[in-house]
Parts: structure tokens; sequence; C-alpha cells
């Protein structure tokens, strides 16, 4: 690796929540007093809610109808009292949450207006100029609780979507959840410690998945607990994961790096990866960026590989979070003998790499019965950072193999003339893919003879990947074909290629 001036490994932060139509927050209202002006259906079903929520409910309705009625006579779970006469200022003084029905808007304005004057908060039925909060559609599991706001955009469309949930969370999980609830003293008092306890939710959750309907009594308790403890030594030791994050389209992780990606105390990030690929990391992970990236400056490999070990030795698990594959060009052999040298566990979860990727994306399949027997992974990019001394010549000169050239950019010129020096003909097809399956990826398409001068007419920013060989050929006419009517994104839909002088 050339070591072009060096960067310190550097903290970066999760990517910010985007913009929030509004804030949900569950509010307590357990034994807290609640005031609802108005005796209409609507009101009475609100009188409802906040019962069954626990408040203390104080209705105010000068002419309270049946359903009022109803609701006073079987209160959800917090008290109803029915006061028969309309609702004065002092009635809210002091009460947790107001809610009114009002036909009449001047009605409804006074009443907002008097529990604004106190520090209430207040909502009136289908009056949203004089609401400080909605209510939303609700699925309830207590002491699971889920809301749904459209922000008022489409109650109806919050109502669908409370249906789906409604099918999709087991009637069982409000067992689960209750369980948890009284639960949570006697694990955070078991003695486990911070990673420990983490396990044990982590287990619980897993158990209630798979079996929604069974009861989480003592012997559940139990066996979880002691599942936990077992796996606890394992656990205080830290660990390392090496986990291939493929080329960039994050649908391309395999199930196993997103686990490992949910599971991180640490995650230490080449500059290859994508932005979207970390959204699928655990927010509280802490991200540490120890960029290499080719020719700029580069955080020193023995600093990431003790890094690493520093960190699982405190207990930590830690991603190291690679491009592609995190054994193709990836020093991946330094890391794991740091590791193993200071006695950690290392695992690896394979990625994509950007051959796989690119060749996915033009359609083609690297290997033929024909015309390509072999199929061969090289890098342009020696320790000194110019082309290798020691690459094979013959094997690149095989007209029955196809090539994928990493790090190519810098070295092609040279690697394009030895190669047809040795005999590759230098009609060869070759397609160089930028930031392959990622949004700005691009196609340079041509012959082994022509790239080096494309890329440097055209040059692509972004990770580059050359492909070489005769599988090839039917992709470089399409592509050129589609360069030359100016078209920008290939018929196919499966490239992007971009016209020549774009
Ligand atoms: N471990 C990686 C390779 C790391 S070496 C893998 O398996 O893909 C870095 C080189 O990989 C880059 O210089 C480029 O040649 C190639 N590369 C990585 N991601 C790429 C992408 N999205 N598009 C094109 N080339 C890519």
């Amino acid at each position: 690796m050339n070591v072009i001036g060096s960067r310190t490994p550097s903290e970066v932060s999760p990517p910010r929540i985007q913009r929030l139509a509004r804030l949900p927050v569950f509010y307590a209202l357990e034994g807290k007093r609640a005031v609802v002006a108005g005796g209409s259906a609507g009101a009475a079903w609100k009188a409802e809610l906040l019962s069954a929520a626990g408040a203390a409910v104080e209705v105010f309705a000068g002419e309270p109808g049946e359903e009022m009625h109803a609701v006073a006579a079987g209160a959800a779970h917090g008290p109803v009292v029915l006061h028969h006469r309309d609702w004065c200022e002092a009635d809210i003084r002091g009460a947790a949450i107001a809610v009114g029905a009002f036909d009449d808007e001047a009605d409804a304005s006074a009443f907002a207006l008097a529990a604004r004057a106190n520090g209430v908060p207040v909502n009136v039925v289908d009056r949203p100029a004089f609401c400080d909060f909605a209510f939303g559609s609700i699925v309830n599991r207590s002491p699971l609780v889920i809301g749904i706001s459209t922000d008022g955009a489409a109650p109806v469309f919050g109502q669908a979507i409370r249906a789906k949930l409604e099918a999709l969370i087991p009637t069982g999980f409000s067992r689960w959840a209750a369980a948890a609830k009284s639960w949570r003293g006697r694990v955070k008092d078991s003695g486990l410690t911070f990673a420990g306890r983490r396990r044990f939710w982590q287990l619980f959750t897993a158990r209630a998945v798979v079996d929604p309907s069974g009861i989480p009594d003592e012997s559940i308790f139990d066996a979880l607990l002691g599942e936990t403890e077992s796996e606890n030594a394992r656990l205080e030791a830290g660990s390392v994961t090496l986990v291939g994050a493929g080329p960039g389209d994050p649908e391309l992780l395999t199930l196993r790096a997103v686990r490992a990606l949910q599971t991180a105390d640490v995650i230490l990030i080449d500059d290859l990866v994508s932005p979207q690929v970390l959204d699928f990391a655990r927010r509280e992970a802490k991200r540490m960026m120890v960029g290499k990236a080719g020719y700029g400056p580069s955080c020193r490999q023995e600093e990431i590989s003790s890094m690493m070990v520093t960190l699982a030795k405190a207990g930590k698990r830690v991603v190291r979070l690679k491009g592609g594959d995190p054994m193709i060009f990836g020093r991946a052999g330094e890391e794991t003998a740091a590791c193993e040298e200071a006695g950690i566990s290392v695992e690896v979860v394979p990625g994509i790499t950007a051959a796989q990727g690119a060749a996915a994306r033009l359609g083609i399949s690297l290997t033929h019965r024909d015309v390509a027997r072999r199929l061969q992974y090289v890098t342009g990019h020696g320790r000194n950072g110019r082309l290798p001394t020691d690459i094979d010549w013959h094997a690149i000169a095989d007209p029955a193999a196809t090539t994928a050239l990493y790090m190519p950019v810098h070295t092609f010129a040279e690697f394009a003339e030895r190669a047809i020096t040795a005999g590759l003909p230098a009609s060869t097809p070759a397609i160089a893919v930028a930031q392959a399956t990622r949004p700005d990826e691009k196609m340079i398409a041509g012959t082994i003879g022509e790239m080096s001068k494309l890329l440097a007419e055209r040059p692509a920013p972004g990770p580059v990947i050359v492909l070489l060989g005769k599988v090839l050929a039917d992709r470089v006419q399409a592509l050129r074909r589609d360069a030359e009517a100016g078209v920008i994104s290939a018929k196919s839909g499966l490239a992007r290629a971009q016209s020549a002088g774009s």
C-alpha cells in the first residue's frame, strides 16, 4: 500500500433522523386527572380511551348522550365521573390533559384557549387548529402499545396500516411484554453485565417471536437466564467479525452481515463501504472511519489491526466492515493474524465482491463453456502503488479466461501494454464499471487496446473495476450502440452507460 500522507481513525456519527411530522410520545396517565368537555359519542370514546390509560376522567356535559352514560357506568380502568353541567375554567386547572367535542367553533375555541392558558395539553375532536396533539390509531398489546399517525393527512390510511399491524402482531405479545416489565428489575439485579443483560433480552425476544402464544412463566425466566450466563464468558471476551459490505447496494448484504451490524458495539469502516449499508447498523454502535482509499491519505494497517485488538480485549463486539468481500484484496489476512496472535476469536462474514456485483449489473456470466473456462482476480496496485511485478502474463493472455482487474485506474496503460505484448489480442472486449451497484454507477465499454484512453477521456469517480474477456463481447457491442444513440440508460435497464464525452 502506497501511503501518501496519513490519517488517523475518526469517529463518525450515525445518520441524522429525517424530518418528523409528529413526535410520537407515550403519555403516562395512570392516576392523573383528565378533563373531557361535551357529551357526544365522540367525547364518550375519548373518555373511554383516557380511562383505559388509567386517567381519573371528569366529564362535563350539560346533556350527556347514551354512549357517555354507558362509559361512566362501566369505566375501562380509571374512574369516569360525569358532571351534568358545562365546563368552566376552574375545571381545567391542574389537569394532565383536556379533550373537548363541540359543534360550535366559538365553544371549541374558548375551551382550547382556557386549556392552553392553564398549560394543559388540549385536543378538540375534529378541529385540528385547536389541537396540541392527535390521538392516531392504536394497536393495543399493552404494555406494548403502537400508535400510528398520518399527521392528519389520511386517517383511513392510518386505519388500514393499523389493520395490517393487528394481523401481524400476535396478541400473545401482550403477555410477553408484561413479563418483560415484571422481569426487568430482576434481570438488572441478576449480576449480569450490561452486555449480558442485553443478551438476555435478545434471547427473550427471540423466544417471544417464535412462541408468541407461549406463557412466559418462571421456568422460561430461569432457562433464559441460564442460557445467558453460559454464554456470558464468551461475550465478555469481546470478538472481531470481518464483514463483507458488498459493492454498495445494501440489498446485497447477507443476513449474517445485517445481524453482525445490529449487534456490534464498534464498527470500523473502510472508505469503500457505501453509506446506505450503515443504515443497518445498531444506532448506538460507535462508528469509526478507518479508510484506506488506495491513493488518498490512509490509516495505517498496523494502527487498524491494533485498534481492533484493543477494542475486542476490552470486551467489545467489533465489526470490521470492508467493501466487497473481506477476503478479496482486503488485507484480511493481516487482521485475522493480529487477532489470533492476541487470542481473540475472529469470524468472517463473506460479501459480494466487486466483480460479482459488476457482472450482475452487466447481466453477463463471467464463465462460459466455450469462451471462458477460467476466471481470475488480479490487482493493478502493488505494494508501492505501481503495477505488481509478479503478474503471471501468460495467464493474463489466456484467451479462454475472464479477468477482473481490481484497482486498475492508475496502472491500466501499462497493464494493457504488457498483456498485449504477452499475446492477448488488443481487440479483447473490456468493460470498466465504476461504483458498481450504486446509484451513480457508470460503465465504459471498449477493447483492452482502447480502455486506457477511454478511462482518461471519461474519468469515472469512485471505485472502478475492469472486466476483460470474450464473454463481454455482446455486452460491449450493446453498450456502444446505446452510447452512440445517446442513450444514457441501457435499453435492458441493466446498465447506466454514459455517452462519450459525458
Ligand atoms: N474487497 C473488495 C475489494 C477491495 S480492493 C471486493 O471484494 O470487492 C478495492 C477495489 O475494489 C477498488 O479499487 C475497485 O477496483 C474494486 N471495487 C470495490 N467496490 C467497487 C464497486 N462498487 N465498483 C467498482 N469497483 C469496486
